[in-house]
């Protein structure tokens, strides 16, 4: 089994069929982050449609604005949502700091959701990683999978010691400073993303089908100077471990991890 810690299945459009059946072929547990609430609702709809796939619902830095000024909208989702992701903050694309005080307002809504109902957050740091780090101590946030982080290191060493898990992405392949970042992630906090579809397209050239976790668990092999077996296997299991527990992922740790698909 393979881990994609952090997809957004909702955006593949027509291509949806086929990257689901590569997600049943290599057995890849996937969990698909939602933008806002249509994306979650799309994504609902996938999550029915595969057993291996996690919907969980964020509203996205990028789309904060939208909802800044209705966050009751968001209640209904966020108590629904196992997981809460994607959510965070985003300096570097979204350019114009004027979005940036809506972006912070949605943030610690999901913040104090994840708190008060015990949930994971899955967050989006790009140009912000600063202010995440505090927001995250602020908040008291135990569980955290920071997705593709490329920020400074400082920060990224802070967090490592909050206990926070890390995705790393096909950008393995193709930085040093991720490489850097991918070596030093804790053995039992890695974990494989794709950002799938769009996220690897300036990278690679063409939407990231699923079975790219393939070329990423290379380029981490690479990085850690240890073999694909390995790292799958890792991850794998820093995954089972971060949901055994979780009140709201234990059925789903029951059925992925522990049912008759096998493996433990
Ligand atoms: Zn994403």
């Amino acid at each position: 089994m393979l881990i994609d810690a952090h997809a957004h299945l909702d955006r593949y459009g027509d291509a949806l069929e086929a990257a689901l059946e590569e997600i049943a072929q290599h057995r890849i547990f996937t969990i698909s982050n939602s933008l806002d609430l249509p994306s979650y609702k799309r994504n609902l709809e996938i999550g029915e449609m595969c057993e291996l796939v996690l919907p969980t619902f964020g509203v996205h830095p990028w789309m904060a604005p939208e909802y800044a000024d209705r966050l009751e909208d968001l209640h209904d989702a966020i108590e629904q949502s196992p997981v809460l992701g994607e959510i965070g903050l985003d300096y570097f694309f979204v350019e114009d700091p004027a979005e940036y005080p809506a972006q912070r307002k949605v943030l610690e809504f999901f913040l104090s959701s994840a708190v008060q109902q015990d949930k994971i957050v899955s967050v989006h740091t790009k140009g912000a990683e600063k202010d995440i780090l505090d927001l995250l101590t602020r908040y008291d946030i135990q569980r955290a999978i920071i997705h593709w982080y490329s920020g400074p290191l400082d920060v990224f060493r802070e967090l490592v010691s909050m206990g926070m898990y890390f995705t790393v992405g096909i950008e393995v392949l193709y930085s040093e400073h991720i490489r850097t970042i991918a070596r030093e992630v804790p053995s039992d906090r890695l974990l494989t993303e794709t950002d799938n579809p769009g996220g690897p397209k300036g990278l690679i050239g063409s939407i990231g089908m699923p079975a790219l976790l393939l070329e990423v668990a290379r380029g981490l092999a690479g990085a850690r100077n240890s073999d694909v077996e390995t790292i799958t296997e890792t991850v794998r299991r820093n995954l089972a471990r971060l949901i055994e527990d979780d009140p709201w992922l234990s059925g789903t740790h029951a059925r992925v991890f522990e049912g008759q698909h096998g493996g433990t």
